[in-house]
């Protein structure tokens, strides 16, 4: 007998834990028939709502079911860490409990798995019913990401994911404060299977994230896995210098040419305000990346646990 654990992050999604139940369990007899037990783990993020007892409703039914309930919201990335931890299964799955990661495509990933993949990963290929700013500034941050980072990130990939155990032990290895695991499943390689599907929209409850919290997200997401601003202030370090060698030239040309009346006290006050945007925009960089070393340092849990069955 194998297991597959599913890992199932919830903030505030009451109305979604026995659905999602449901859902997952359409499938149950597909696993049944290849000997796979089923675990499933749903880590309260620190909800505020019933989550916590709609879950506990469901254990009491089935023993498979688990509950983590953490002692605030710790946020997306905590809770997906939290489950990898928990999880005992010889493959685990993570997916949202939204139902926007359909629980029908198990089988399917399943059996890639046994083909021989480490994981399978599944990317949506519309970004249907999701407004339309939010989807340019995705597409933006995508081409940017393939632009400035080594590690592989595909547009539109969701975080339902099936993995091997060794991918697990792998991606646990890495216990980075600031986590963003889109770049992680790109960094630790594995061979990957993608499959695609039609974006599905929430039928209950609200997004979690607002269009404030995604591009804070994004941040973090580029810093946590390019280096490249860095690189950008330095170079505008040289570029500024070299305009200014060409200026004093050009200056010291034109005083030996044609003299020079006092003047230019305009242009002055723009380069000084120029030139002092910049610093302050370098430096705002270099201070982005120490907040990070910051806390990176401090070597503070990424979760904490109020309950746990
Ligand atoms: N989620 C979480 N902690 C948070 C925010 C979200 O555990 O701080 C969970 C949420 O309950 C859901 C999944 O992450 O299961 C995806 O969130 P959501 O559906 O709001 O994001 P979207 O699908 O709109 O990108
Ligand atoms: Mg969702």
């Amino acid at each position: 007998m194998s297991l597959l654990s599913v890992i199932v992050p919830c903030y505030n999604e009451e109305e979604n834990v026995a659905p999602f139940y449901q859902e997952l369990m359409k499938n149950a007899s597909f696993f049944q028939g290849k000997g796979v037990e089923l675990e499933v783990w749903y880590i309260d993020d620190g909800s505020g709502d019933g989550t916590a007892a709609e879950v506990k409703k469901l254990r009491k039914k089935d023993e498979r079911v688990h509950l983590v309930s953490f002692s605030r919201n710790f946020g997306k990335e905590a809770a997906m860490y939290a489950g990898l931890e928990k999880a005992r299964g010889d493959c685990v799955v993570m997916m949202d409990v939204d139902l926007q990661d359909p629980p029908s495509l198990l089988p399917q990933m399943y059996t890639y798995l046994e083909e021989g993949y480490d994981s399978v990963a599944t990317r949506r290929v519309n970004r249907k019913g999701e407004p339309p700013v939010r989807s340019f500034f995705a597409r933006c941050f995508y081409r940017l990401m393939k632009k400035i980072s080594q590690t592989e990130m595909m547009d539109g990939a969701r975080d339902y994911r099936l993995m091997s155990r060794q991918m697990v032990d792998a991606i646990l290895s890495m216990k980075e404060y600031n986590r963003f695991t889109k770049g992680i499943f790109g960094w630790v390689g594995f061979r990957t299977k993608w499959l695609e599907f039609e974006n599905v929209e929430r039928t209950r409850g609200e997004t979690k994230w607002s269009f404030w919290k995604l591009l804070m997200y994004s941040f973090d997401g580029i810093m946590a896995f390019s280096t490249a601003p860095l690189m950008i202030a330095s170079l505008m370090g040289v570029i500024f210098c070299l305009i200014a060698f060409l200026m004093i030239l050009f200056i010291i040309v034109r005083k030996l040419i044609f003299g020079d009346p006092v003047s230019g006290w305009p242009s002055l006050v723009c380069i000084i305000l120029m030139t002092s945007g910049v610093q302050f925009f370098c430096t705002g960089i270099l201070g982005q990346y120490l907040a990070k070393t910051y806390m990176e340092v401090k070597r503070r849990p990424i979760y904490l646990v109020k309950e746990e069955m």
